[in-house]
């Protein structure tokens, strides 16, 4: 009767940060309390530390710390020059900021309909969409998982535009077309990757910030002189930029977080593949059921969980009366956002993000999800079919 009664009441959230909080919490006390004896706030030494540390990772000449994931993608059009009238062509099954930043900078952004098995950007359709004004194309690798990036890095060379990875949930993540073959980090396949380090992020700190990568030293030097005010020396503008510095207390925390991504991100790998084999048997009774699909022989990171299913928003809400926690990666895709009515897109003109919109889920997914919680949100999940 207990063990009964307890199985009922489980809660399982959608995300939760405490658990990993207590693990590291004397270690980002100490690393906090550095800072607060310098009282370097701001662009103290741990910002060239993570800068040094996420260009390694990335496998990068160049890393710029900045104030967060939305900066680096405005910072980085910044850096190549784009402004009004240009056109720049992106996904719109996306978070808005890959579109937003566009906008802030007068440029246009061009939606591109993505590929409906892995959610990204969909290359076979960018080409019709160039148009002498077109002047970068901002892949975004969504969940954690790379974009089809080889026929996109063509058409780039062919058109010479730039291209712009939104990397902000794919920090680790690999494009990797065999299992032999070398795999290109997120971040370093195109012209500059962006990444955001928001909470909620694979590596997340305690607020918001962000960080550039890249191989050109061009680009990069850019991106640091537009990260203050476009000053050097200090009180002499070069250019016009803004103030997107990296906070030293994120970076001091964000360093700490650091050491332990990989394994975060293997425990993130252990749980998609614990799906994998709970789902089972509802995938062979349940039509309309489908699971995350890896291209090639990608890693991807699972930075979300994201399954489509029928009846959706019924599902949801049983699971979330079932205590199971779980959200939608994005409900209204970008073109149909009030703020860019101007563009004049409709219903109907890119069914399969709409579509994506419609029917995709995303279920608990962090490294201290427990096997026991996962059981519990996929027999949530076969009740409601059962029920049907
Ligand atoms: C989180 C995110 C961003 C923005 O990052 P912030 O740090 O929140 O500004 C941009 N693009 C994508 C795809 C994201 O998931």
């Amino acid at each position: 009767m207990k063990s009964l009664r307890l199985e009922t009441e489980m809660k399982v959230p959608f995300f939760d940060l405490t658990p990993q909080f207590s693990l590291i919490e004397e270690e980002i006390k100490s690393a906090m309390n550095e800072v607060f004896k310098t009282q370097q706030f701001i662009m103290g030494p741990q910002i060239e530390g993570l800068e040094k540390a996420i260009a390694g990772y990335c496998r990068t000449r160049y890393a710029v710390g900045v104030a967060s994931g939305s900066d680096a993608l405005i910072l980085s059009l910044m850096s190549a020059g784009i402004g009004p009238g240009d056109e720049v062509m992106l996904p719109p099954f996306t978070f808005f900021a890959t579109a937003g930043s566009v906008s802030r900078l007068g440029a246009i952004p061009v939606f591109i309909d993505i590929d409906q098995e892995t959610y990204n950007i969909d290359p076979s359709r960018i080409a019709e969409k160039i148009t002498p004004k077109t002047k970068a194309i901002i892949p975004v690798h969504l969940y954690g998982q790379c974009a089809d990036m080889d026929p996109i890095l063509q058409i780039a060379k062919d058109k010479r535009l730039y291209v712009i990875e939104d990397a902000a949930q794919a920090l680790g993540a690999e494009y990797r077309l065999r299992p032999d073959s070398n795999g290109r980090r997120a971040g370093q396949i195109g012209d500059l990757g962006c990444f955001s380090f928001y909470p909620t992020k694979n590596l997340g700190a305690f607020g918001d910030a962000g960080m550039v990568v890249t191989d050109n030293p061009n680009l990069a030097e850019k991106v640091r002189l537009l990260r203050v005010h476009g000053s050097q020396p200090k009180y002499f503008h070069k250019t016009i930029g803004m103030n997107s510095r990296l906070d030293t207390i994120q970076a001091a925390i964000l360093l700490v977080k650091f050491k332990y991504l990989e394994k975060w991100t293997e425990e993130r790998q252990k749980k998609a593949n614990r799906y994998q084999a709970l789902f089972h048997d509802i995938l062979s009774k349940v039509e309309g059921v489908k699971l995350p699909v890896i291209q090639y022989e990608n890693r991807h990171i699972f930075h979300q969980y994201v399954i489509r299913v029928p009846k959706r928003d019924d599902l949801r809400k049983f699971l979330t009366e079932q205590g199971v926690g779980t959200d939608i990666y994005y409900p209204l895709p970008l073109h149909l956002q009030e703020c860019f009515s101007f563009l004049k897109h409709r219903q109907g003109d890119f069914p399969v993000s709409e579509k994506a919109a419609d029917e995709t889920l995303a279920l608990p997914i962090f490294p201290e999800l427990t096997e026991e919680q996962q059981v519990r949100v996929v027999d949530r999940i076969r009740a409601f079919y059962g029920k049907l």
